[in-house]
């Protein structure tokens, strides 16, 4: 393990220390840490960075303002997480984080190769407390693209501002490009006949671990015929992971994050195996984060990328830690659920639902619309052991009920995964 962690470039190490030095000087909750740790920034060594305990989701929820390095006179602009494990933290960011934001968006643009000829259409929100719709426009504006700020929803006018303004690109949650697709055969539009070429993906895996498109990505490609880009970031790492045009992992911004995949213990695995993502921002001014454990499942990819750019890559969200479902003796993420749905014709919308059992264990249940024709349930319950080797109980609701419950309006991506073991999450 420590062979792996001296391997740290030095000059990614004098970034870590950079930061470490300052959270050392203006954080009071990683002061207080590193005293009870008995660490000194200045006489650690890269070996000893795993020291460093994991900082948590709670941690960061209950101890929030204690993370703020700067006086609140410096803070600019401030937005919440996702809440998709919880409830949503608070984030602040000032005038070095702005900036800090657009250079990485900047170049996450640069890696799905949007140029200043191009036009980009934001379909997610800019508003409503979201980091990464002021990143879209600040990244796209330091690149010197054009931009058309649509915001989320609202098929009727996405489709207006493509014919309008010609965009090339659209930045679009992956299940917003299905519904916008819909719409367009609802009303004698072409999908495959637009100006758009490719579309830049957020909040929902595209591809599966072998960078195959999934059942998703599949959907997508065949009703818009476009280049599909995967993206991979949250408010708490500050940070997009993007895919090139090889489409082989999201290449990791290392001068702006430290990534690091862990075991369930904490240690580091072989690069290709899939653990947690523990992530240390770079340069970040109001709220740093040191060793902070996403809760995200994935592999990183040290092999060289066909595109020839340094550096390693991460995959596709393969689940989430605190997701993982029991179920009659075998594991399962809900995604894998979500996935071996999709392969079956006719499945649009459905809800995966876990809670426990009288006698204390996961109990998966898996939503589908009332107007599923039931005589299909003899090949599809085969389907699903096939994929997932057991088989969820399968529950009919209205399709309003359920439509309704996917995509909740106070949500910014739609809601596939209801835990109802301990606190309620939301996916
Ligand atoms: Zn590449």
């Amino acid at each position: 393990m420590e062979s792996t962690l001296t391997q740290i470039p030095s000059m990614t190490w004098e970034l870590i220390q950079q930061q470490l030095k300052y959270v050392e000087t203006n954080s009071v909750f990683y002061r207080e840490k590193f005293q009870q740790l008995g660490i000194s920034v200045d006489k650690l060594l890269p070996k000893d960075f795993t020291k460093f305990s994991i900082t948590t989701k709670e941690e960061l929820a209950t101890r929030n303002k204690d993370f703020i390095c700067v006086p609140k006179s410096e803070i600019i602009d401030y937005v919440t997480t996702s809440g998709t494990l919880g409830e949503p933290v608070t984030f602040a960011l000032n005038e070095a984080d702005l900036q800090r934001l657009a250079a990485n968006e900047e170049k996450s643009f640069q890696l799905a190769e949007v140029t200043l000829e191009d036009v980009v259409q934001i379909t997610t929100t800019l508003d409503r407390r979201f980091m990464a719709g002021m990143a879209y426009f600040l990244g796209l504006r330091k690149l010197g693209a054009g931009l058309v700020r649509v915001g989320s929803g609202v098929p009727e006018l996405q489709w207006d501002s493509i014919k309008r303004f010609q965009p090339t690109y659209l930045v679009a949650v992956p299940s917003f490009l299905i519904k916008l697709g819909k719409y367009a055969k609802d009303h004698g539009i072409d999908c495959k006949n637009t100006s758009i070429k490719a579309a830049i993906c957020i909040g929902e895996s595209l591809r599966d671990e072998n960078f195959k498109l999934n059942a998703l990505g599949k959907k997508i490609e065949e009703l818009w015929g476009i280049e599909l880009f995967s993206t991979y970031a949250s408010t708490e790492m500050s940070t997009a992971f993007t895919e090139c045009e090889a489409h082989e992992g999201n290449h990791i911004l290392e001068d702006l994050i430290y990534t690091e995949i862990v075991d369930e213990q904490g240690n580091l695995v072989k690069d290709g195996e899939v653990g947690e993502l523990v992530i240390t921002t770079l340069g970040i001014e109001t709220m740093p984060l040191v060793r902070y454990a996403t809760g995200d499942l994935v592999k990183k990819i040290t092999s060289p990328c066909k595109c020839g750019r340094q550096g390693a890559r991460l995959s596709s969200v393969l689940g989430r830690k605190k997701h993982l479902i029991k179920f009659k003796g075998t594991s399962i993420y809900p995604p894998q659920i979500t996935e071996a749905l999709a392969d079956w014709p006719g499945i649009d919308l459905h809800l995966v639902k876990v809670s426990t059992s009288e006698v204390g264990t996961d109990h998966l249940e898996v939503i589908l619309p009332n107007s599923f024709p039931k005589e299909e349930l003899a090949t599809l319950k085969p389907h699903l052991r096939a994929k997932l080797r057991v088989v969820p109980e399968i529950v009919f609701w209205e399709f309003e009920k359920l439509q309704q419950t996917v995509f909740n309006p106070k949500h910014r991506k739609p809601i596939r995964f209801i835990d109802e073991r301990t606190q309620g999450d939301k996916i």
